[in-house]
């Protein structure tokens, strides 16, 4: 797609990388067949290609509107667009860029800011949002039904292990995770406990930054980043293989730290070592495929069959490229998995999609629901944080982490 970048971002870095992917884009429109907003709306605009044009028109120095922002607000950043493009546009890197010039051209006003606001000032201290969880949840009964379906109801996480292996690895707390579902981590330390690794959470950790980076505060993103960075580096000299993240919407971003923070002297490298350094728990625990095969081996069978629709977060398929992999640890645990239609695509809860967009995300949460509940499972697996609220929000079922089912497998509880 040929573009004439204009003054105000022709020499900018953030240009010059938009205008290479600009390039690619060959308008052929396979992207808007796997598109869910295209799908619920059927408008071009609602699209990837229809989306692409806007930020394009926005780089050549037409100034945006609120059609444009609200077209470019309404896609998930799911990246199934990416999956399907034969040309290898990296559509949500432009949109980032896309997105961030919008922001500073037309700066958000009224209802929308005050939200905007209020979210990335909440949700990524768990200081502020534990204590806040741990409040609705005492009050969980009297709250209204919409509050209330987004309060979980308190989950008891269990024990973290304290053998000491010479193996070590990180683990990622996050933000809003440890307060809703602290049972995540806890599991994934166990299972990693028997796999002989020893995984630390460090305290000075907290959210990965992706709060406030899609929330266009690009820079507070960078500082959450720095600040991980920070509290992780003395383990990483001292010999931690990797940094184990639960949530696949994390993941995704973490493993973006090099380039998020390639510009920053005092940064750059260490940031790049620690993208490096970050994996999905499925990674992790699918690289220790002999050692997992002798603990299935020696571990009580499933007393009975337990049937898993699973959903794969866009973050894990499309943002890191790791569809199949939990999939396959839990059939190699003997659960059954069921056919599940149209798995790529997103079930709406994207980041803080689900509470910004919520209309949208409400439907796109029913047709994955259909999809997943087709083959009448017992349970329903995910991976991320993020996707496992929204949907239990509406589920008959059970939404539960993946690797929590392969930890009560690994301990005769499942
Ligand atoms: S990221 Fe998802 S919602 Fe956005 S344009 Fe691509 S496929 Fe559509
Ligand atoms: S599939 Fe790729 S090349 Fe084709 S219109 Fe979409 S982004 Fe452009």
């Amino acid at each position: 797609m040929e573009t004439h970048l204009a003054d105000f971002v022709r020499h900018a870095e953030a240009g010059r990388e938009a205008e290479d992917i600009l390039r690619k884009c060959v308008h052929c429109g396979f992207c808007t067949a796997t598109c869910p907003t295209y799908q619920l709306f059927g408008d071009e605009l609602d699209g990837p290609r229809g989306r692409i044009y806007l930020i394009k028109q926005v780089l050549e120095g037409v100034q945006p509107t609120e059609k444009t922002r609200l077209h470019l607000d309404r896609c998930l950043t799911c990246r199934s667009c990416e999956t399907t493009c034969p040309s290898g546009v990296r559509y949500g890197r432009l949109l980032d860029i896309g997105r961030e010039i919008v922001a500073a051209k037309l700066p958000r006003t009224g209802v929308d800011a005050v939200m905007r606001k209020a979210l990335k000032s909440l949700l990524p201290r768990p200081g502020l949002f534990g204590p806040a969880m741990k409040l609705g949840q005492a009050f969980r009964p009297l709250l209204p039904a919409a509050l209330k379906a987004k309060v979980p109801a308190p989950q008891t996480a269990g024990s973290w292990p304290t053998t000491s292996h010479p193996r070590r690895m990180l683990a990622l707390a996050g933000c809003v995770q440890p307060a809703m579902l602290p049972a995540i981590n806890v599991a994934t330390a166990r299972v990693l406990d028997k796999l002989g690794i020893s995984l630390i959470e460090d305290p000075k950790a907290g959210c990965c930054g992706a709060v406030r980076h899609h929330l266009d505060d690009v820079e507070g993103g960078r500082d959450d980043a720095r600040r991980n960075i920070d509290a992780w580096w003395p383990y990483i000299e001292t010999g931690c293989e990797a940094i184990v993240v639960t949530a696949s919407g994390c993941g995704v971003h973490v493993k973006d730290y090099g380039h998020l923070l390639k510009d920053d002297q005092r940064y750059a490298a260490r940031a790049e070592r620690v993208a490096a350094l970050a994996r999905d728990v499925s990674e992790v625990v699918a690289a220790e495929n002999g050692r997992l095969a002798a603990l299935l081996g020696v571990s009580p069978r499933l007393t009975f069959p337990v049937r898993i629709a699973f959903h794969s977060p866009c973050t894990l398929q499309h943002g890191q490229k790791l569809g199949g992999v939990a999939e396959s640890l839990l059939s190699r645990a003997g659960f059954e998995l069921t056919p599940v239609a149209d798995g790529h695509l997103c079930c709406g809860s994207a980041g803080t999609y689900s509470v910004l967009q919520a209309e949208i995300a409400g439907r796109l949460r029913e047709n994955k629901l259909a999809a997943l509940g087709a083959g009448r499972p017992d349970v329903i697996a995910s991976a991320n944080v993020g996707c496992i609220t929204h949907l239990q929000e509406a589920s008959g079922v059970p939404v539960r982490h993946w690797v929590e089912l392969i930890d009560e497998r690994l301990r005769g509880a499942a």
